[in-house]
């Protein structure tokens, strides 16, 4: 009775902020509220789920919460894939859906001033009228500015223009404490202390809630085209992303997808990309690359360069794509991660490593699949060396020791557990057996100056206090 009472009275306290109608108590908010798109995680009934509509409500929110010690999680559109928005049953659930206005698109500063809940399919459709365009892409255009920021999201044009903490100004942000305070802004370069930007850009929700961002944006790219070349073998196809780089034609997109994943995709999308049956056969993976330019001769002279190129490297043939064909190929790319989930995945992970070490840590990552009875296929943003493999393997005790072995043969190479991800609930055991303590320290110390109470997602990163 008293735990129901203490419980009513969190929940009047947060309607006096928000307002009655955008507090929900427990499961009445819907499923949507519970989960993100992760294969590992289970869905949870928040304690509450709040829907501010400013960043003052946001502020109020967290100060409340830090005077009660109740966990905050922040949710933008929920498809991230490591756990990182999944409420805690005790805590408040921080729903950024009606802080959804795009605030400002400044021509002249080349910069858009966004609010966190704007997905980036609807910031998309705002700038186009503009002719501008913010070009970080992953594969899921619901996901929200707000969450992008939160995993530093990456995707397939990351390899010309950078990941999220590359075209990000500065924020607006919501400390635990209540506080509201501004980070960098419609600047193009800052030497002005520490970047609190950078620090809050891919940390999951447990450092301060976001309320605005200001972007940066660039003019938006008036032709594209893309190849597509199947090789032998997939070694050649990593060996030639070095190579690719090196001529300087800077493409926006260099994917490598194995002979596997393309037969499920273009099945899946029901794509048929005229590559004759007997290449098709003897291929064993592709290289996709994709250049825009707003000077189109100037794309039919990389055409030329990189189709040339590919075959010396070894390509079996180098199409040009039509626009049709390569949106669609690009689309049932980006659909990967349900096509792997489909098949019967249990388990998706990004590793990323220098582009060179791509050929001998794919080696290491066959041996240690083969070695364990799992299976491991995959795709992913080559030019960036980041590997998305879709783990296959039911037995949970294998699957771990496999993840886990796998994270540690890319950390070994110089690499990172996560490219793009983020660590989440679910990367979380790897992270911590693997990071160097005193960084984790550092990281904690970092944590507690911003949130003393530990109320931000308490969960991901570290293991609560
Ligand atoms: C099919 C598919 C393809 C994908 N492809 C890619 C890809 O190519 N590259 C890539 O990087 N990712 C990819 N993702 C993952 C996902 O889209 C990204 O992680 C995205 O950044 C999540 O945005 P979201 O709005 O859904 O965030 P959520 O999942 O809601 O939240 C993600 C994190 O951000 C925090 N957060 C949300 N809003 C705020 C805020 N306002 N303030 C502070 N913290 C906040 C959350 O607490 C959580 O920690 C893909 C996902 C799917 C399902």
């Amino acid at each position: 009775v008293a735990e129901q009472q203490i419980g009513d009275r969190i929940g009047d306290a947060l309607a006096a902020v928000v307002g009655a109608g955008q507090v929900f108590a427990g499961a009445d908010a819907g499923p949507d509220y519970q989960h993100d798109e992760s294969l590992t995680t289970t869905g949870r009934a928040p304690g509450w789920v709040v829907r501010p509509a400013d960043a003052e409500q946001v502020a109020a929110v967290l100060a409340l919460a830090t005077e009660h010690g109740i966990p905050v999680t922040a949710r933008g559109s929920g498809t991230g894939l490591c756990g990182a928005c999944v409420p805690r049953a005790d805590g408040i659930l921080v729903s950024f859906e009606r802080l959804d206005r795009v605030l400002e698109v400044d021509v002249a500063n080349q910069v858009a001033v966004v609010q966190p809940g704007v997905s980036l399919s609807e910031l998309d459709t705002a700038l186009a009228a503009h002719g501008l365009h913010y070009p970080v892409a992953p594969g899921e255009h619901s996901a929200s500015v707000g969450g992008t920021v939160g995993t530093n999201a990456g995707g397939m044009r990351a390899v010309r223009y950078g990941v999220t903490r590359h075209n990000v100004l500065g924020l607006q942000l919501a400390l635990p404490t209540g506080e509201l305070l501004r980070t960098g802004g419609k600047l193009m370069k800052v030497s002005t202390g520490y970047d609190l930007t950078q620090l809050v850009i891919g940390s999951e929700g447990t450092l301060a809630l976001v309320t605005e961002v200001v972007l940066k944006l660039r003019p938006r790219p008036a032709h594209a085209r893309t190849l597509l070349a199947p090789f032998p073998d997939l070694d050649q196809v990593i060996r030639a992303v070095p190579e690719i780089i090196a001529t300087g034609r800077d493409p926006h997109i260099l994917e490598y997808v194995d002979w596997l994943t393309m037969a499920a995709i273009t099945h899946t999308s029901q794509l048929n990309l005229g590559i004759p049956d007997e290449l098709r056969e003897s291929a064993q993976a592709y290289l996709v690359v994709a250049v825009e330019n707003n000077i189109e001769s100037r794309l039919d002279d990389d055409v030329e360069a990189l189709g040339t190129k590919l075959l010396e490297l070894g390509a079996l043939d180098a199409f040009v794509l039509d626009g049709a064909a390569a949106r669609a190929l690009i689309e049932a790319r980006e659909h990967a991660f349900w096509t792997g989930k489909a098949a019967g995945a249990q388990d998706v992970i990004d590793t990323v490593v220098p582009r060179t070490a791509m050929p001998e840590f794919l080696a290491r990552v066959r041996e240690l699949a083969e070695a364990g009875g799992s299976y491991v296929v995959g795709c992913g943003h080559a030019g960036d060396g980041n590997v998305h493999l879709a783990v296959i393997q039911p037995d949970e005790q294998v699957r771990h020791t496999l993840l886990r072995d796998i994270f540690a043969a890319g950390l070994a190479l110089g690499g990172a557990i996560s490219g793009e991800h983020g660590i989440g609930t679910e990367k979380k055991p790897y992270f911590l057996e693997l990071t160097d303590p005193a960084t984790v320290a550092l990281l904690r110390r970092i944590k507690a100056a911003f949130d003393p109470a530990g109320i931000l997602n308490p969960d991901v990163l570290f293991d609560a206090n």
